[in-house]
């Protein structure tokens, strides 16, 4: 429990350096500058806020392809029944009637670093004078044969949320009792490293209410997960028997799949699915890549002080797309990011020098509706980039009574609740 407690003393003094009003009172203004965002999920969305937050006097442009944005967080309880999409859709209104950020539903086609321009699908070439680029990922589509956006639509990955988060629950729905799920989970890295555990614990959560009979077998790219003693005594505790785990050094990395035969090909063996969820390898986002931002395995470095990238000045990458040292690739830590990036724009464009950052993250999975783990933690700069400050966290204990487990569970909906309030709210 003392962890607990450094850690939320840590996280106090971070906090408090990231209130909207600890930064009412900041300095000069940098009249006239522009900073366009492109991407308004969890990294852009809370960078162009606080940017304004910070200093009102910048003008900012969000480019958001979509009209509403979906959360990943809260999707694998779509799938369990716990939630409704409705409830898990954000929209931009806030950003723009109260934080005066000028929001343009459109996608960016096209960023030249050198003229500092943003072209636009609309035809339109937007200016900046910095430019932050938050557009999630994009999946390695060439990596498992046979699975390419088409066969997404049969086996689907449900990694973005949304109609493909839809499609697996419908999936799900019109299974027989005694099916079989097989959940295909990428190497490292990748989008929220214990999602693809949450989700078989959701999927199992649904299957036990109406399909007791069926299984879910994990096929894993990697030898070990994130939160893995706490997953396995869940599943142990509320779905014995249900889920199956097959890690990389026996044989889990999938290869190929065949979406008319509907099969999963493992290193050792072929696996038959009634439902498959392939999750596939991942990188930065289409326009990250295409701009050129990313390195060879396909993320993009960065300072990490700055979050400016290493290979184009004046565009600052955030979010699941940068290589951010040991903080994961989260929602929470794109959020935490884009208000370090928000502070280090600010300063640049004012002549200032770039203030001290520490970041701050905590990953809530539920493994039944009463049932929740954690994991969290403050990284500061090091030498060796960012790193997690010892003691800062850590993840829930072992062996303690349900009543533990289902406060975890309660403060998880207070997580989303507050996290898209400082996102989008
Ligand atoms: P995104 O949130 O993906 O936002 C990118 C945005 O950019 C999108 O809205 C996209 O439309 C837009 N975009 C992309 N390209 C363009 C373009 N060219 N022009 C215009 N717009 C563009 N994290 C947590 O902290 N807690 C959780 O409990 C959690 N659960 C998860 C569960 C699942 C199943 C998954 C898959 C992820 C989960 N995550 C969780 C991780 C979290 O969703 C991501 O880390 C987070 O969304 C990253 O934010 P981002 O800003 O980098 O990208």
């Amino acid at each position: 429990m003392s962890t607990r407690r450094e850690f939320l003393k840590w996280t106090g003094a971070a906090g408090a350096a990231l209130t909207l009003g600890g930064f009412a009172g900041a300095a000069r203004a940098a009249k006239g500058s522009h900073v366009v965002v492109i991407g308004g999920g969890f990294g852009g969305a809370t960078c162009a806020k606080y940017i304004r937050a910070i200093d009102p006097n910048v003008n900012v442009t969000l480019i958001e392809a979509s009209k509403q944005y979906l959360t990943c967080p809260f999707s694998n309880l779509v799938l369990g029944g716990l939630r409704t999409m409705d409830s898990i859709t954000q929209n931009f209104d806030a950003l723009k009637t109260r934080h005066g950020v000028n929001v343009v539903q459109t996608t960016a086609t096209k960023i030249d670093p050198g003229a500092k321009t943003v072209a636009l699908k609309t035809g339109k070439t937007l200016k900046y004078d910095r430019l932050v680029v938050s557009p999630g990922i994009s999946f390695k589509w060439d990596a498992i044969r046979g699975y390419n956006e088409r066969a997404a639509e049969v086996m689907p990955h449900a990694w973005k949320a949304g109609a493909q988060t839809t499609l697996l629950k419908k999936k799900l729905e019109a299974m027989k009792n005694g099916g079989v799920v097989v959940i295909a989970s990428p190497p490292n890295p990748f989008r929220c490293p214990p999602g693809p555990y949450e989700r078989a614990s959701m999927i199992a959560h649904y299957l036990k209410q109406h399909k007791p009979k069926s299984k879910i077998l994990i096929l894993d790219a990697k030898d070990k997960f994130s939160k893995q003693g706490l997953f396995q005594a869940g599943w142990d505790k509320l779905y014995p028997g249900m889920i199956e785990w097959v890690g990389g050094p026996k044989g889990g990395t999938v290869k190929a799949v065949d979406t008319k035969k509907m099969v999963v090909e493992a290193e050792l063996d072929t696996h038959k699915a009634d439902v498959a969820n392939i999750i596939p390898p991942q990188a930065a986002g289409d326009i990250a890549l295409a701009t050129g931002l990313a390195d060879d395995k396909g993320f993009c470095p960065v300072d990490p002080k700055t979050f400016e990238s290493k290979i184009h000045p004046g565009i600052h990458v955030i979010g699941d797309a940068a290589i951010a040292g040991a903080l994961p690739k989260s929602g929470f830590a794109a959020n935490s990011e884009g208000k370090m990036a928000a502070e280090a724009i600010v300063a640049a464009l004012r002549g200032e020098a770039t203030p001290d950052v520490s970041f701050v993250n905590t990953c809530y999975s539920l493994i039944g509706p009463e049932y929740g783990i954690s994991v969290a933690g403050v990284y500061r700069l090091s030498d060796k980039g960012i790193a997690e400050v010892e003691g800062s966290g850590g993840v829930s204990p072992k062996d303690v009574p349900d009543d533990f487990r289902a406060a975890e569970a309660r403060y998880a909906l207070g997580w989303y609740k507050s996290i898209t309030a400082d996102t989008w709210g």
